[in-house]
């Protein structure tokens, strides 16, 4: 295992790369990344690192973000199978199908979709921003794609707007089921129950926070509290862990596991470092239409 980390740190300076990692990933991958965090906080990373290479330990989505940001750029994924199944969850004809029904409409786009489907979006939102960018838009009418959770949590925020759903989902957060977290809460009635808004509405009711994944690291960093139950994938743990050594995390279920971002090892990053293989490459037109969104969104969100 040492050996292979003191290949990849090799490589990395062989390569002139920078290795980004998301908190689902494992924890040996996190461990040695350069930086580690959730969808805003990488791309935010990707648009600033001056490195030749970017290796983006993560699901398709965001290399593909980080190769629109950085056309100039090479972006590597470990493994090209790891893919959000959400990211692809709406028709592109849908979307031409509710802009012909409502004229004041911006379609919001969470940042797990694919290039093509952001191509077609206004702007683009992450769960720790999404609040903020929406409720900056002048339109009334919001069609938010893919999530329909996170949408419906952003949507019950503000009543100002009407909001469109699509049906979109992200397995691993529609298995934490209010049932188990209720289970979960008899047996631990200490712990803070920190949810992610891509959970359903009645585990989000339950929430005593309820944010993206650095905004849980930062809420159960902060506070006096020492027990916490996690609605999220659990690959988050080992940053809570990292920040919190006295305190205590519970799961509410055996399923809090993304199998896409788990394909991702040392031995993929490695080779892919090695290799410079599964290099992320996009037509010129469709990255400049994504970019549109991304760009939009960092405006706003800064
Ligand atoms: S945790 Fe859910 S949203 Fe994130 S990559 Fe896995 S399937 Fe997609």
């Amino acid at each position: 295992m040492d050996e292979l980390k003191k290949e990849i740190e090799q490589l990395k300076k062989e390569r002139n790369a920078v290795l980004l990692a998301h908190y689902y990933v494992d924890d040996e991958v996190q461990a040695i990344a350069d930086y580690v965090g959730d969808s805003y906080y990488l791309a935010k990373v990707a648009l600033k690192e001056s490195k030749d290479v970017i290796c983006f330990a993560g699901v398709n989505f965001m290399g593909e973000s980080a190769k629109i940001l950085n056309p100039d750029r090479m972006v590597v994924m470990p493994d090209q199978l790891a893919d959000c199944p959400m990211a692809h969850m709406i028709d592109i004809d849908k979307i031409k199908q509710v802009r012909e029904e409502y004229d004041d409409l911006a379609v919001v786009c969470y940042i797990n979709s694919t290039a093509e489907i952001k191509s077609y979006a206004d702007v683009c939102v992450t769960s720790s921003n999404a609040l903020k960018v929406v409720s900056s838009l002048p339109q009334k009418n919001i069609f938010f794609i893919p999530d329909e959770n996170l949408g419906r949590y952003i949507g019950s925020q503000l009543p100002e707007k009407n909001f469109i759903y699509n049906d979109g989902f992200c397995h691993v957060h529609r298995s934490i089921t209010k049932e188990n977290v209720l289970k979960a809460k008899e047996v631990h009635p200490e712990a803070e129950v920190l949810v992610h808004p891509e959970c359903t509405p009645d585990v989000v009711a339950l929430g005593d926070y309820v944010g993206s994944t650095s905004g849980i690291i930062n809420y159960a960093t902060a506070s006096d509290k020492d027990t916490f139950i996690i609605c999220t994938e659990m690959g988050v743990l080992y940053e809570l862990k990292q920040k919190n050594p006295g305190k205590t995390f519970y799961s509410v279920g055996h399923r809090q596991f993304c199998p896409n971002m788990k394909r991702i090892t040392l031995e993929n990053v490695r080779d892919t470092l090695r290799d410079l293989k599964n290099q992320v490459e996009l037509p010129e037109d469709l990255r400049l239409k994504a970019k549109k969104a991304l760009d939009e969104m960092l405006r706003i969100a800064g």
